[in-house]
């Protein structure tokens, strides 16, 4: 049998009601009790985290989940996190790049409605994370919800009441699970060389929401605190030139001092293009302007937390933030593969 390390950290299936609310109470080894129907498959062992809203979840959350995985990384055959569904994304996305070239599963989980409750996802939902972890075919870091094995770097949260919350975003689902069994629809066996860890995030990214008519006052004030900037911007990409105030001309501030600005957009599929249209080239032509492609906020947001935790030399963030991760990129959006 596979030997399965099950990691808890709270969320909604973890909760029960309070006089403030739902709050995440009940323990590992209770969250396990409750679907047995994993005893029959995988030897499980547990281990307590934090017992915490995701809403809490931090970079230092990922470092400690990361570095916990390391220091059991050979004890173990496959990784089952128990996470609260609002920030899943971004853990998952920071997994990715903190343990790069896994050959274990390791899959986060979590439900929508608490595990005590009759009507619920969560025994589905961490009965098939167990399914997907003893699956050395899934080596990687994924989410597993609803009957999907999403990607990593690809998931996104979608809907705040429904089931199917979490969807995959400009990228095929790995695989799915119906009643218990796993069909592959993704033929992805790497070569797995070695695992590595990283043990540094920089945490400060910021993330800038365009809307019509914006003051650029916002951007010098920024890069006093940030050392990256990521701008959400319209359709495939571009920066506003109002009357009287220039986006372009704005960020100055961060392109002198050396720092990351990435362009991507609010629109959730297809991603960033920002040679169509000329409000898109005149940002891209800047020095340390970078744009996402298809990568999600997700990914681009804890991609840059990991790049600068390496470095701040621009030539290096630039190399790295193109160089594909857990598929997080595609090799066609590499800007010297465009045509
Ligand atoms: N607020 C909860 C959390 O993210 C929601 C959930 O788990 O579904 O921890």
């Amino acid at each position: 049998m596979k030997r399965i390390l099950m990691i808890a950290t709270g969320g909604t299936i973890a909760s029960r009601p309070s006089e403030a609310g739902l709050t995440p109470q009940l323990s590992a080894e209770e969250l396990l009790s409750m679907a047995p129907a994993i005893a029959n498959f995988c030897k499980v062992e547990t281990l307590q985290l934090m017992n915490i809203d995701s809403t809490n979840m931090s970079p230092d959350c990922w470092l400690k989940l990361s570095s916990c995985i390391e220091q059991r990384y050979v004890q173990f055959d496959g990784f089952v996190i128990t996470h609260g569904t609002d920030t899943m994304a971004y853990t998952a996305a920071a997994l990715s790049y903190l343990i790069q070239g896994s050959g274990k599963p390791i899959m986060l989980s979590g439900s929508q409605r608490s595990i005590w409750l009759r009507d619920t996802d969560a025994r589905t939902n961490l009965q098939d994370a167990f399914r997907a972890a003893a699956d050395s075919a899934l080596a990687g870091v994924y989410v597993v919800f609803d009957g999907k094995v999403i990607c990593g770097t690809r998931a996104r949260k979608m809907r705040t009441k429904s089931m199917n919350a979490f969807s995959s975003i400009d990228w095929p689902e790995a695989a799915l699970l119906r009643e218990g069994r796993i069909l592959h629809l993704l033929n992805d066996h790497q070569a797995y060389p070695q695992v590595r860890f990283y043990r540094n995030l920089d945490p400060r990214v910021f993330v800038l929401r365009l809307i019509p008519g914006m003051d650029t006052a916002i951007l010098p004030k920024l890069a006093v605190v940030y050392d990256a900037l990521i701008i959400e911007s319209f359709g495939v990409g571009g920066l506003p030139c109002y009357e009287s105030e220039d986006f372009v001309t704005a960020l100055k501030t961060w392109t002198d001092a050396g720092k990351p600005v990435v362009i991507t957009t609010q629109v959730p599929h297809e991603g960033s293009d920002l040679g169509v249209y000329e409000v898109g080239a005149r940002a891209a032509g800047l020095p340390g302007v970078l744009q996402a492609y298809t990568m999600t906020i997700e990914a681009v947001v804890t991609k840059m937390m990991w790049i600068l935790g390496l470095t701040k030399d621009p030539e290096q963030i630039k190399a790295l933030f193109y160089e594909p991760v857990a598929h997080d990129l595609l090799k066609f959006e590499e800007p010297d593969e465009r045509v």
